[in-house]
């Protein structure tokens, strides 16, 4: 698998929080290459320049299983990376032409993939609109969660969204706790997820911990 070339010498943005237990996952940015660090790496070719001047202001939630409603295997990132095998399941027939990304993916244990540099625009968020704004793909950074819209959310990927927010805020500062919308919001009637079964204000509950965790820096 292709791999970002992390440039570990840049400047860096700090998140709060310990690494595991009630403190959470500690996150940072290298806004010099746009990467997570500590997230594994994995190159998505659908993804391109976000329009000049533009920079994250959005946080984008989704929801998504590959086949629905299954967790654990390889076929998000399959995907994301054009190489889904389409007669292995009836559903990736159907989607197996579609080119699409985003910037990360929390597995159901909460480990951190991130496919596409924030610097550049992922292919997330489809048509959509944010506050009278369309295109939100070019101003916002995309966040799946392995899931569905009725299947509770693990404890772990609310922690591994929290520590990512907090650095993404940290990172960019347009960005805040208040930019975090699901997919459903910004396209909706036609997009479902992360479903119901996204616990909002537990999330928020969760971002506000990591962002007010005492700074290790
Ligand atoms: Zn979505």
């Amino acid at each position: 698998m292709l791999q970002f070339d992390v440039h570990m010498r840049a400047i860096v943005a700090y998140a709060t929080g310990g690494f595991g237990g009630a403190e959470g996952v500690h996150l940072q940015v290298d806004l010099q290459s746009g990467l997570m660090r500590s997230a594994r790496h994995v190159l998505s070719p659908n993804c391109d320049a976000r329009p000049a001047g533009v920079e994250a202001e959005l946080i984008v939630v989704h929801g998504i299983s590959l086949p629905p409603g299954e967790f654990g295997g390889p076929w998000i990132e399959r995907f994301f990376t054009n190489s889904l095998p389409l007669d292995m399941h009836p559903y990736f027939a159907e989607i197996g032409d579609l080119k699409v990304s985003s910037h990360l993916l929390v597995a159901r244990d909460g480990a951190l993939t991130q496919f596409v540099s924030f610097a550049d625009r992922a292919w997330h968020a489809g048509q959509s609109c944010y506050n009278g704004r369309a295109a939100c793909n070019d101003f916002s950074i995309g966040v799946e969660l392995e899931g569905a819209d009725t299947i509770p959310y693990e404890a772990a990927q609310y922690d591994t969204l929290a520590a990512l927010v907090a650095a993404l805020c940290d990172a960019y500062p347009r960005l805040s706790p208040a930019r975090v919308v699901g997919h459903s919001d910004i396209s909706p009637g036609r997009k479902t997820d992360p479903g119901p079964a996204f616990d909002w204000e537990r999330a928020h509950r969760c971002i506000a911990a990591a962002r007010g965790a005492p700074s290790h820096s």
